[in-house]
């Protein structure tokens, strides 16, 4: 199956891609790293007018270790093996 037509929009900021959501509101998904959207487009079982890609917004990815409460890390999304 081939995904339905959307629009493509790659912010290259948090501001951008929040204005975009703002804008097409429910006609937008927020495309990560596209593990499960993806397939969900193929399937056509989601359908979303604009892709707002957040994969070049700097800050957005990688993980960092936190002490409190307790040491944990924290995984910020999109994650890239
Ligand atoms: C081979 C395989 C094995 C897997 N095994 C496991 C497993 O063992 N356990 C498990 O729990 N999961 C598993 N998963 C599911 C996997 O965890 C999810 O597919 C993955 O977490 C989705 O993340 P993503 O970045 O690819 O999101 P995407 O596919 O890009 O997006 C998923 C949804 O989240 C929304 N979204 C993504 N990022 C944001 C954001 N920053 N803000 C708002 N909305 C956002 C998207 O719009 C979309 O609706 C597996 C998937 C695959 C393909």
């Amino acid at each position: 199956m081939k995904a339905p037509r959307f629009a493509y929009a790659r912010p290259a900021s948090v501001a951008e891609a929040l204005a975009l959501l703002a804008q097409h509101k429910d006609e937008a998904r927020v495309l990560a790293g596209g593990q499960s959207l993806v397939p969900m487009l193929n399937f056509r079982v989601a359908a979303p007018k604009v892709l707002v890609d957040i994969n070049r917004i700097a800050g957005l990815s990688g993980n960092q270790g936190c002490e409190e409460p307790h040491p944990h890390r924290r995984a910020h999304a999109p994650r890239r093996a």
